[in-house]
Parts: structure tokens; C-alpha cells; sequence
């Protein structure tokens, strides 16, 4: 065995695990499908590659993923890059908290922000995606927390208030380099998925029904995909049943 072949083989096995993987995540999604009556080609699967290096990008996406998510803008502009200049174009979904002061550098590699909550964010969103020439997808995120204490960020895991959706939700709308294409959430701590992922349906039902072309529902990570899709989630967001545990993880 040679160097080369070991470095060659470390990749081999690594596409070998992430295609066993990503076959046992589609065999959920499809049982969660069977089970909700809903059609599996219904559902966008987002690979979340946070702390996984763009190398993961590109064999997930030889395995035919185009739909990836990142949640810090530090390590996604540069993933995304080095996609990019190995020629490797696929959608990129924002999923993470995000900052006035980073809008500027999303809106050049993100198609998808998952994680808009504020009206500032959207002017923000709005301003930069015109200048740099982009058409950005948005989706606003709803925080799910029963009782959120007042005026905190909730944990750090964002989300706007269930009553503030459709504002901001036309704010978009009333943005030319935006659309609105639904809504976003994280279940909830200390509480079943399934009931908090119903709020959210009807949270989303409401949006629907003033902006029609917002069908998106973004919910359902690696523990909870199927109780997502019981309550009809379009977009699940995977990261550790596809790629495996991370060093650190902050939801
Ligand atoms: C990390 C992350 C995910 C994926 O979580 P897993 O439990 O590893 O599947 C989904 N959504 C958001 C917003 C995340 O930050």
C-alpha cells in the first residue's frame, strides 16, 4: 500500500459510511411518508454539514444531495468556496442564527435563509441580496418555546414569536430581492416534538392563507424527522444521522 493509496482509501470509506447513512435516512423518510400518507419526493432532504469539511459536501453530493446547511457564516463562506472551485454548485441553506453584520456575506453563497426573525434582519437581507445581485428564498423562523422569557434571545436558538410571523412574513414579501417561501422552526427543549411541530402546521396554515406561494415548512432534525413529517414538514434539516457526531454541538 502506498501513501497515496491510503488517502484515497480513507475517502472510499468515507463515501462508503455517508452512503450507508444517507440510505438509512431516506429509509425514515419514506417510512415517515408511508405512515403521514404523504409522497417521499414531497420532502427536500438538507444535509447540515456544520463542523464536517467541504470534502463531505462533495461526496454527499456525488451521492446525489443538493440541498446543504450551514449555520455560521465564518465556516460556510469558505466551505462553499472551496465547493464551488472544485466545480460542486448546490443549493446552500442558512440555518443558523444570524447577524446584522454577516447579511452581507450570506446573501453571496446562501440561496435559502431559513433563520429570518427580525424586521431588521429582513432590511438587512433585503439591502445586501440587491446589491450583490441575488434572489434570496426566505423563511421565517418561529420560535416554538411555550412560554419564551421576555426580551431574551431564547437560548440563542432564535425564532420570532408565533404573534410576529406575518408581519414579518409580508416585510419580506415587500422586499424585491426576497421571497417568502414559509416558515422554520427547532423543536423545542423539554417539550415532545409532535405537538410543538403541530403549532407550527397551523402557524404555517395561516401564513398560506395570506401568501400562497409560501408552502415551505422547514422542521425535523436527525431525532425528530418523522414527527416532522407527521405534521408536514417539506424541508428536513440532517446533519448528525448523515454524517455523524460532532465535536461540539450548541441547538
Ligand atoms: C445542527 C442543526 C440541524 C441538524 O441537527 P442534527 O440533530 O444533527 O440532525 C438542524 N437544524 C439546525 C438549525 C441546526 O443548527
Amino acid at each position: 500500500m502506498t501513501v497515496i493509496s491510503s488517502s484515497q482509501d480513507a475517502q472510499e470509506r468515507r463515501f462508503a459510511e455517508l452512503a450507508g447513512n444517507l440510505a438509512a435516512v431516506r429509509g425514515r423518510i419514506e417510512a415517515a411518508c408511508a405512515a403521514a400518507g404523504r409522497a417521499a419526493a414531497d420532502i427536500t432532504l438538507i444535509a447540515v454539514t456544520k463542523t464536517f469539511p467541504a470534502s463531505d459536501v462533495m461526496l454527499l453530493n456525488r451521492l446525489g444531495l443538493g440541498d446543504f446547511g450551514e449555520n455560521r457564516d465564518q465556516e460556510a463562506a469558505p466551505k462553499a468556496a472551496a465547493c464551488a472551485a472544485a466545480g460542486v454548485r448546490p443549493r446552500w441553506h442558512f440555518v443558523g442564527q444570524l447577524q446584522v453584520n454577516k447579511a452581507g456575506s450570506v446573501v453571496r453563497y446562501a440561496d435559502v435563509v431559513h433563520s429570518v426573525d427580525r424586521a431588521r434582519l429582513v432590511a438587512a437581507l433585503g439591502r445586501r441580496a440587491a446589491l450583490a445581485g441575488r434572489e434570496i428564498s426566505c423563511l421565517v423562523q418561529v420560535s416554538l418555546d411555550a412560554a419564551p422569557p421576555a426580551g431574551t434571545s431564547q437560548d440563542g436558538r432564535g425564532g420570532a414569536p408565533p404573534d410576529e410571523v406575518l408581519g414579518l412574513a409580508a416585510a419580506i414579501q415587500a422586499e424585491p430581492a426576497l421571497s417568502l417561501a414559509g416558515v422554520m422552526a427547532v423543536a423545542p427543549l423539554g417539550e415532545p416534538a409532535r405537538p410543538a411541530y403541530a403549532r407550527l402546521r397551523q402557524i404555517a396554515q395561516s401564513v398560506r392563507s395570506e401568501f400562497p406561494s409560501a408552502v415551505a415548512i422547514s422542521a425535523g432534525m436527525s431525532d425528530d424527522l418523522g414527527e416532522a413529517i407527521a405534521e408536514g414538514a417539506t424541508h428536513v434539516r440532517i446533519g448528525t444521522a448523515l454524517l455523524g457526531g460532532r465535536r461540539a454541538f450548541v441547538r
